[in-house]
């Protein structure tokens, strides 16, 4: 078995068998660009040694010894030479970046003897003995788990002693007696002397390396992120090159962009004089890598030359580390460079328009879940805010606003136009209407899955849950966040990006789509098949919508119209009217109302398809609760609709099916509208009148017939009759609905829970959370579609659906519309289009990009190490 591979050869395996440090020396070693000699002893090795209950695997000591000696060779330097030692790094380097893991161990093969060979011919003592400490110190920490501080306070000591304050005023005899310090405390700590057999050295430096990936440290990174456990770790052993050999060496860090605005410079730091980890350390303050033009240029050609091979190559930013030895450059390092969400959009599109990249692949690298946190107000960056309490981030976004203690309040006076944060123990369904007109939702108790987490979420609202400083008054009509108190009024901001809470308000800055966003977003266009509508009840949605480029409504709701305070009092008067009469005249007032919300959304979305939905809720979510009620009559009908479980009862086509006249009244508010928008701009949308709820052919073939019979009493405008496919029997006979149907749309909201037999209320928050917990499921089913079950329905429907009627037009509006998983999903089902709240528009539009850009096989390069 092969477990060591040279960077000068071509090994098999690439990244899972080197690591991302090993690949990234081999391939710039192929590259040409200046790297240490050295090799990597492979992952084979090391999950050998894990299997093997943590025994060397056979063959490897010796197959380290034969790389060794070519080392030797190359370098003409003998490890362990008394005069002129070869030295080495040992370097650990997993397949995925793993931060925190085993640290490196510098200068190996130095001992006693060797590093004053080392002194006479370098003619550096400083450099020689420099390295001997640093190669104690460190293998100290990383083999034997000895102290860090027990070292940092000798050389503290020291300094003190010396009346000195920098590393760097200590002299080369200051540095020999610090050695014999450490070794000191080396043999205290282990028990025995430090190691003078490099071979010894090394042997125990890779074991130690293996056994890091065992440490609870890993592990509990790997559980955290989810990187299996069995994958290993490779070893890289490096031979050394000396940063601190005097003015003319030094080491750095480097990007090839600029990682915060992806500003096309190079952006990093360099030390003269220093080795290894010196730069971030903190100890001394670095130079700007602009500055080595003038204190090492030979090497920074050398550096400029390599940054411009390696982007060429990788075909993205690199994070680049490199040390220079008396003016000769050498790389140690090259991965993917972590970014902001800006800086990725500008590096995508700049990349793209220098060739680097494909356009397609420009869109198919798009984070888009770091695209997020672009797409909602922000704390003013630039303003310092002081932080009373903090608690969960469970809704990005950041919202300024007056305190309120219950939805009600919320309710109306974010009616009323006050910017208000409802701040409850909890919320439950019975709050919606205030978490509608809050600003924002900040909860004591609840977390990442709470109900107020999960709607403010829906809704693209700020939410911060789980405040641990936060508790409520609601007699005394105060709240007291960490140690101030507050009264219902007082203004506060929360940051529901960051969970963090503020008294008074802060200036936000809003979400704005940037130049390169927009341009990465109309590439995105050119490639998805898919089409991205909004779910959008109100014209200002519709407009918001348009600006973030969705192409048509999927889900116009129209009970938010029943629910307005001028027109509450006459749905109420509908529902508690006796004869069929009485209901019509209320509908008849109801009717100019309705058609001016159509309207107002028809002439944002003017040629692009607008679906509205007819009312769903069921009757007694209009009437107040039964203590409420303002009279004996309102009482006995509330009495009268209430029903055991409103989910599964009297709601969406069964309601209509029963009252045709409001149905009716909507079909005849919609075709109006339109025309009315028609004869005003010239064009209207195409409408697409959608009945909730159906199950039965037979449903919707008779509300298919009350449609067309109100239409043709109408002036004349073309539009579409169809269905929500929001049961579990829809989808299972969707050929027959089919038949009645133009388009069917899921509502994988309502779906989601018929066919899991989950209420969203009473499983978020509750059993849902011990579920995802506890790693019964692996997401929330409401929020990442449930593709075996749910999916699997969608699937019989478009086959059963399409089987029928070949052109069925079919889409989704559930939330699930806007989650790129599921995006990618209903790609893949075929699907005409998905439709999402308006801020989730440009995710859902890369999301429908990235699956088509799936099919044509380009995908992201991730490159890292
Ligand atoms: P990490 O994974 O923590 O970045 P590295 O293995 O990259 O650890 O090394 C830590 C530091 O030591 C880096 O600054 C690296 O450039 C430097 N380094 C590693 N090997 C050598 C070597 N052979 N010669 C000089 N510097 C080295
Ligand atoms: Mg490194
Ligand atoms: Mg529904």
């Amino acid at each position: 078995m092969r477990y060591v591979y040279d960077y000068a050869e071509d090994a098999p395996g690439g990244r899972e068998l080197l690591g991302g440090k090993g690949i990234g020396l081999a391939e710039m070693t192929a590259l040409g660009v200046p790297v240490p000699a050295g090799f990597t002893i492979t992952t084979d090795a090391c999950r050998a040694y894990m299997s093997g209950g943590k025994v060397v695997p056979e063959g490897l000591d010796e197959q380290v010894g034969e790389s060794i000696a070519g080392l030797e060779q190359r370098a003409g330097k003998k490890f362990g030479d008394p005069a002129d030692p070869l030295l080495v790094s040992v370097r650990s380097g997993a397949a995925v970046s793993m931060p925190g893991m085993m640290d490196t161990i510098l200068n190996l093969g130095l001992n006693d003897i060797a590093v004053e060979g080392q002194a006479r011919t370098t003619g550096n003592p400083r450099f020689a003995y420099d390295s001997y400490r640093r190669l104690i110190q460190m293998y100290g920490e990383v083999v034997d788990g000895v102290a860090g501080h027990r070292f940092e306070s000798a050389i503290a000591d020291l300094k003190t002693a010396r009346g000195v304050t920098g590393d760097l005023d200590l002299g080369a005899d200051d540095l020999r007696e610090l050695i014999g310090t450490f070794q000191r405390i080396y043999e205290e700590e282990v028990g025995e002397g430090f190691p003078q057999d490099p071979r010894e050295q090394l042997r125990r430096a890779y074991r130690a390396v293996f056994d890091s990936w065992d440490a609870p440290r890993a592990n509990v990174y790997r559980g955290l992120y989810g990187i299996p456990d069995d994958i290993g770790t490779a070893v890289n052993v490096v031979q050394m090159v000396f940063g601190n050999k005097g003015e003319g060496s030094g080491t750095g860090v480097c990007f090839t962009r600029n990682p915060a605005t992806g500003e096309a410079t190079y952006y990093g730091e360099f030390l003269v004089n220093a080795q290894g980890e010196d730069v971030v350390a903190g100890t001394r303050t670095p130079e700007p890598i602009s500055a080595m033009h003038e204190r090492l240029p030979e090497a920074y050609v050398q550096l400029t030359a390599a940054f411009e091979l390696l982007e060429a190559h990788y075909r993205d930013m690199q994070d680049i580390e490199f040390t220079v030895e008396e003016g000769k450059l050498y790389l140690l390092q090259t991965r993917t460079g972590k970014r902001t969400a800006t800086a990725a959009l500008r590096i995508a599109v700049e990349m793209a328009e220098e060739g680097l990249i494909s356009r397609g692949e420009a869109v198919a690298r798009t984070d888009i879940s770091q695209l997020e946190q672009l797409l909602h107000p922000m704390l003013d960056p630039t303003v310092e805010v002081e932080v009373a309490a903090k608690g969960l981030n469970a809704s990005p976004g950041a919202a300024s606003g007056q305190i309120v203690l219950d939805a009600d309040s919320a309710a109306e006076r974010g009616k009323a136009g006050d910017d208000v944060i409802l701040v409850l123990w909890e919320t439950s369904p019975d709050d919606i209407h205030g978490l509608i007109e809050a600003r924002g939702v900040l909860t004591a108790h609840g977390g990442l899955t709470s109900h107020a987490a999960v709607v403010a979420r829906g809704m693209g609202k700020p939410c911060v849950t789980a405040c641990e400083g936060l508790a409520i008054d609601e007699r005394a009509g105060t709240v007291t966040l960490g140690d101030r108190t507050l009264n219902v009024g007082d203004v506060i901001t929360i940051d529901g990006g960051t969970g963090r809470v503020i008294v008074g308000p802060v200036r936000l800055v809003a979400p704005a789509i940037d130049e390169n966003f927009g341009t990465i977003l109309s590439w995105a266009d050119e490639f998805s098949r898919l089409r991205v509508r909004a779910n959008a009840d109100t014209p200002e949605d519709a407009a918001k919508a348009r600006e973030f480029g969705a192409t048509g409504i999927g889900l116009c709701r129209t009970e938010h119209m029943f629910m307005a305070p001028d027109r509450l009092p006459i749905v109420q008067e509908m529902i508690m009217a006796s004869t069929e009469v009485e209901r019509r005249a209320a509908l008849d007032r109801l009717l100019p109302v309705q058609q001016s919300d159509f309207e107002g959304i028809f002439e944002a979305m003017a040629g692009y398809p607008v679906t509205i939905r007819l009312l769903d809720p069921p009757l007694h979510e209009f009437l107040p609760a039964p203590g409420e009620a303002t009279s004996d009559a309102m009482r006995q009908r509330i009495f009268e609709l209430h029903e055991a479980n409103p989910m599964l009862g009297t709601r969406g086509c069964r309601l209509g099916l029963q009252f045709p006249e409001i149905y009716e009244m909507q079909v005849r508010a919609i075709v109006r509208a339109a025309a009315a928008v028609e004869a005003r701009a010239g064009e209207a949308p195409l409408v697409e009148i959608m009945h909730p709820l159906v199950g039965f052919r037979e449903e919707l073939a008779r509300l298919r017939e009350l449609t067309e019979r109100v239409a043709a009493e109408e002036p004349s405008v073309a539009y579409l009759c169809g269905t929500m496919i929001e049961l579990p029997r829809a989808c299972i006979r969707a050929g027959e609905i089919a038949e009645v149907a133009d388009f069917c749309s899921f509502g994988t909201n309502d779906l989601t829970q018929t066919a899991l037999g989950f209420s969203r209320d009473d499983a978020e928050g509750k059993f849902l959370t011990y579920y995802l917990e506890h790693g019964i499921l692996e997401h929330n089913p409401f929020e990442v579609l449930d593709q075996d079950g749910v999916g699997d329905l969608m699937r019989i429907a478009v086959e059963r659906g399409r089987g029928v009627k070949p052109d069925l037009k079919m889409g989704i509006c559930g939330e699930h519309g806007g989650e790129p998983r599921s995006v990618a999903f209903c790609h893949r089902l075929g699907l005409d289009y998905v439709s999402c709240s308006p801020y989730r528009v440009p995710l859902a539009r890369l999301a429908a990009a990235q699956a088509a850009l799936v099919d044509a096989g380009v995908t992201a390069l991730v490159i890292g190490g």
